[in-house]
């Protein structure tokens, strides 16, 4: 009988935490690429509640396009630089777009994919390494974000407020897309986020800053982060 209760008592404690892990929100996390502070980075990401992030690395990563294991996952965050896909890697993708999932592209995932127009469709933009209208990146700069879309799910609780990162300039921003946050900076792009839906089940965001520890400190750029990941992942 008293074994009986003690496992009542296991029971009822761990069915709350088993309850609460089926409601995180599942991120597939892709690096590689490009470098950046990893102990920061993660330490930001451990300290995010309701999700549960796996990381996969280029070379390899892209092969979850192949095998629809990025379909097991409410949201990609893409924090990659890469232009190697195959052909196959990109129908994947473009098929798990049409299915629906949450994109989350973060800071450099604007340089990736330079040929590769169904990418900028659903990122919204695209940062051109090279020709005629080449984009630019200054590096430690002080700059304003100015929240210009106060309704929008993914900017609760966000008022403007000052950083001090990496910006981009001449970058291409397709007109479709519905932005979030603004700069005054005369060097930097003039949006620092921006959502839209590429397909009825897909939703996407945008975030330009993200490049090093003084960002990923900030509490408005952490909450950016986690309700883009959540509005993406419909939640
Ligand atoms: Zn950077």
């Amino acid at each position: 009988m008293r074994n009986l209760l003690l496992i009542a008592i296991i029971l009822f404690i761990s069915l709350p935490s088993y309850a609460q892990n089926e409601d995180e929100i599942r991120v597939l996390l892709f690096t590689g690429g490009h470098d950046f502070d990893r102990g920061a980075f993660f330490g930001m990401l451990e300290d995010m509640e309701g999700f549960t992030i796996s990381e996969v690395k280029h070379p390899n990563a892209n092969d979850y396009f192949l095998e629809s294991r990025a379909s097991e996952y409410d949201v990609i965050l893409f924090y990659d630089m890469v232009q190697e896909i195959s052909e196959e890697q990109k129908a994947g993708f473009e098929s798990l777009v049409e299915e629906g999932i949450g994109l989350v592209f973060l800071h450099h995932s604007l340089v990736s994919y330079q040929s590769w127009d169904f990418f900028k469709h659903v990122m919204g933009g695209r940062y051109h390494e090279s020709g005629a209208k080449a984009s630019n990146y200054k590096h430690e700069v002080k700059l304003n974000a100015k929240v210009i879309a106060p309704d929008h799910p993914v900017m609760e609780g966000i008022s403007d407020f000052m950083l001090f990162d990496e910006i981009y300039g001449n970058v291409e921003i397709l007109n479709k897309v519905t932005p979030l946050l603004k700069t005054d900076h005369p060097e930097s792009m003039p949006l620092l986020a921006w959502a839209q839906e590429p397909s009825p089940k897909t939703r996407s965001v945008y975030i330009q800053p993200g490049h090093g520890p003084e960002v990923f400190a900030l509490e408005p750029f952490q909450l950016l982060l986690m309700q883009s990941l959540a509005w993406a992942a419909f939640r």
